[in-house]
């Protein structure tokens, strides 16, 4: 018999590993809560790039599952590509991603907002007044903003000074604010402390202005007050911004005065620790914490994100409830879609595991972030992570960074290489 046990766990794993469906014979342990059944119900909250990659390898590891995914927006537009788009050097439509490849998987997809979630009932309620049950819950909702840190700052500032940290709308309403700006204008940038969502964003942001402003505005310049001492990839960054821009962006380190300690949004006013600055364009990116909904789900610790088994990304507060993406506390993975898409196979895996009354697997975690500092001129980070007694951990010299002394053709094929990273990675969760 245990023979027999051994050989199925060998047999389960072998097809995880390849991506491919896992036999429903293999399958026939049950599932919690009803051990008869050998399916079960998963939903999945939020079809970003977590919870999309979660619902198309929970279907794709076994085909018998229920898989629902409950996302309110019928398309979804990516933050990787965005800071492209504010630069010109990208359209919206590059970006936007359908649905319909999910649902011709067999996935149910429910266009609404999730309202509240009775966990003991295991029961949604969503705000179109339907409600759905489940088995097992997935959540990965991103992020949402910690207004009222800083003087003057709110939620009804947003239209005013755009953060652009969720795509759409706010990505539009930014590009067109560097549009309109004055040829010799300034555009200033509030970069958050951490954690935050995609490390190296705001200074790939920054490139792709400095960018567009080198094409068309070539008097302006950019300034970033950053609440930080230092940040992802700097070098590359300032020595990417020195060759391509010369002395266009500043970048004013908390240390040296650039904590934003107040807003004025109709003024258009940063006041800081050392003085006041004053823009044609604010793009005030504020802190952040994990999506409202894992806050009112009572997902979050004191960080304002959600503790995890790091193994299996099971909630350590609420039973049979996943946290994936942004929202989950992964570190030391950086909070990215790369990193999302990774830890949705990883709970999917798990997940069937589970369900089969088999014993989780430890598997490896992947992260790549490429930035683009110029059109044809690109840098990364890449890391492998392994998951020892529930934890991740960097793998040693398993990743790293672009060289420093990178030639002018090595930073355009990374710059080629980010393009290809955006096409396999949306293709991997929305194809
Ligand atoms: C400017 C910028 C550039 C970036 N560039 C990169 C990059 O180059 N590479 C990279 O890897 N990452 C990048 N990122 C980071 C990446 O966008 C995020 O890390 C990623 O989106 C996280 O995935 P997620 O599933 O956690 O959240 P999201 O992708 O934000 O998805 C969350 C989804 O949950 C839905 N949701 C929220 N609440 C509810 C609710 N109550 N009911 C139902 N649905 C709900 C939302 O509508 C949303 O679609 C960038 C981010 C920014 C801001």
């Amino acid at each position: 018999m245990q023979g027999t046990m051994d050989f199925q766990r060998r047999s389960l794993l072998k097809l995880i590993a390849a991506g491919v469906a896992v036999p429903s014979s293999l399958l026939t342990a049950g599932c919690a809560g009803d051990g008869s059944k050998k399916n079960g119900h998963i939903v999945v909250v939020g079809g970003g790039f977590g919870g999309s990659s979660a619902a198309k390898y929970l279907k794709r590891y076994n085909p018998d599952l229920a898989v629902t995914l409950i996302e309110p927006k019928k398309e979804y537009v990516t933050c990787p590509g965005s800071n492209w788009v504010i630069g010109g050097e990208a359209e919206m439509t590059t970006i936007t991603h359908t649905y319909d490849a999910a649902k011709q998987r067999g996935i149910e997809v429910i266009h609404d907002r999730v309202a509240s979630v009775n966990t003991d009932a295991k029961s949604i309620q969503l705000a179109g007044g339907e409600s759905v049950v489940y088995d097992k819950l997935i959540v990965s909702p991103g992020i949402d903003f910690k207004w009222n840190e800083i003087e003057g700052a709110s939620s009804d500032i947003e239209a005013k000074t755009p953060h652009a940290w969720k795509a759409g709308e706010q990505t539009l309403l930014l590009r067109d604010q560097l549009q309109a700006m004055p040829e010799d204008g300034t555009f200033i940038m509030v970069a958050p402390p951490n954690p935050f969502r995609c490390p190296p964003g705001p200074y790939e942001r920054a490139s792709m202005v400095a960018h567009y402003m080198s094409q068309h505005k070539p008097k302006a310049e950019l300034l970033i007050l950053d609440q930080k001492n230092k940040f992802s990839k700097q070098a590359l960054f300032m020595k990417g911004w020195e060759e391509n821009y010369g002395a266009r962006i500043q970048w004013i380190a908390k240390m040296d005065g650039g904590e934003a300690v107040g807003i004025d949004a109709d003024r258009k006013v940063v006041e800081t620790t050392f003085g006041n600055f004053e823009g044609d364009v604010i793009n005030y990116i504020p802190p952040q914490k994990a999506g409202q909904l894992a806050q009112d789900m009572g997902l979050t610790d004191e960080s304002g994100f959600c503790p995890v088994d790091q193994q299996t990304f099971a909630s350590k507060q609420i039973e049979d409830v996943y946290v994936i993406g942004d929202a989950a506390i992964a570190s030391p993975m950086p909070k990215s879609g790369h990193s999302a898409a990774s830890h949705g196979k990883i709970v999917a895996a798990n997940i069937v595991l589970e369900m089969a009354g088999e014993p989780a697997i430890a598997a490896k975690n992947v992260n790549t972030c490429y930035s683009l500092i110029a059109p044809d001129y690109g840098i990364s980070v890449a890391a492998v992570y392994n998951t020892v007694e529930g934890n991740i951990q960097e793998v040693e010299a398993a990743g790293g960074v672009s060289k420093m002394d990178a030639t002018r053709r090595e930073r355009e094929l990374e710059a080629n290489y980010t393009r290809g990273w955006y096409r396999s990675i949306t293709d991997e969760v929305w194809g």
